[in-house]
């Protein structure tokens, strides 16, 4: 009679194996997991969707003066396909936020990066005048032609509360293309999930953690823990309110739950702008969409999987 255990080694060449490789991109790890049937599929499979990663930071990068993303001024040009789309969904959500989620505060955002690296608070005169050079309606899309212009000389865009979003989203898409959907890719905090199921936790502050299972969904957390500026005991974070140009220093902290990356990671960062009240409201009129907001190590909103619990 076969036993248990021999039954199982023998079922298992047809069964796929669990891989994972951890990759630097977009100024984060960013780490896939996925069920192959052999290392050498795993292996070019790996490749090809790190390689998808790589090709879009060097779209949206904000670091790289070559970037497509850095490269766009007040003369119309036609841009790619990865571009639009974010540029699109970010200009949406703009909209829909009334500018609390703005991929033109650019300006600002540099102040406060080099305020970090210098533990020094940016002036409100300097906050002032980069605050002159933004505005969400100052960047014109046109649909029909792919173009895309800014209306301002020194403007500059920064998609960093989106880009790793759509990353996870197009990393899993180039997976599944393959054959492979069961897999996670994680960038830090935003996850997105394939097929099977995963038992993930998230953490929207510190010591706040909440357990759920998803499949083809996408996961991502925003504000409070890791990048940040303490002054005088004040910490101001790397998330910019865009109607003063001043960092968060509410203690927030949001986890969003949507179909795509996109959603989750931009979501994220706008109800961090937006705070608990407003957040709220704004997720009244979302479909799909799971929310958890904490503030001050207390819970201000648990929606839609989260309210399940
Ligand atoms: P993380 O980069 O840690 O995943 P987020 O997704 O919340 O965190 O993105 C924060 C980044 O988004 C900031 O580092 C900055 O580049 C950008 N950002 C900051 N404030 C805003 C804002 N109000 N709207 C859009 N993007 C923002
Ligand atoms: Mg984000």
């Amino acid at each position: 009679m076969w036993k248990k255990s021999s039954l199982l080694l023998l079922c298992l060449p047809l069964l796929a194996e669990k891989f994972e490789r951890v990759e630097p991109h977009m100024g984060t790890l960013f780490r896939i997991t996925v069920d192959a049937p052999n290392v050498g599929v795993a292996h070019a499979a790996f490749d090809a969707a790190f390689a998808r990663v790589h090709e879009l930071d060097e779209i949206l990068s904000d670091y790289k003066p070559q970037s497509e993303l850095m490269r766009l001024s007040t003369r119309p040009v036609r841009i790619s396909r990865d571009l639009f789309l974010v540029l699109e969904a970010s200009q949406r959500l703009a909209e829909q936020t009334n500018g609390a989620f703005d991929i033109t505060m650019g300006p600002v955002i540099q102040l406060w990066r080099k305020a970090r690296r210098d533990k020094m608070l940016p002036s409100n005169e300097a906050i002032a005048e980069a605050l002159n050079r933004t505005g969400h309606r100052k960047l014109i899309l046109e649909a029909a032609t792919q173009t895309a212009h800014l209306t301002q000389s020194g403007m500059q865009l920064d998609v960093g509360g989106i880009a790793k979003g759509y990353a996870a989203d197009e990393a899993l898409r180039i997976l599944r293309n393959r054959g492979l959907p069961n897999a996670l890719v994680a960038a830090s905090g935003d996850l997105t999930i394939g097929r099977s199921p995963m038992a993930i936790a998230v953490e929207p502050v510190a010591g706040f953690r909440r357990r759920l299972t998803l499949s083809d969904h996408a996961v991502s957390t925003s504000g409070d823990t890791e990048q940040f500026l303490e002054i005088d005991g004040k910490r101001y974070s790397h998330i910019i309110d865009p109607s003063t140009g001043q960092a968060l220093t509410t203690r927030i902290g949001v986890t969003i739950v949507a179909p795509q990356g996109i959603t989750a990671d931009s979501l994220a960062t706008a109800i961090c702008v937006m705070g608990p009240r407003r957040g709220r409201e704004f997720l009244k009129q979302q479909r799909g969409i799971s929310a958890l907001i904490v503030v001050d190590g207390k819970l201000e909103a648990a929606t839609g999987l989260f309210a399940r619990e």
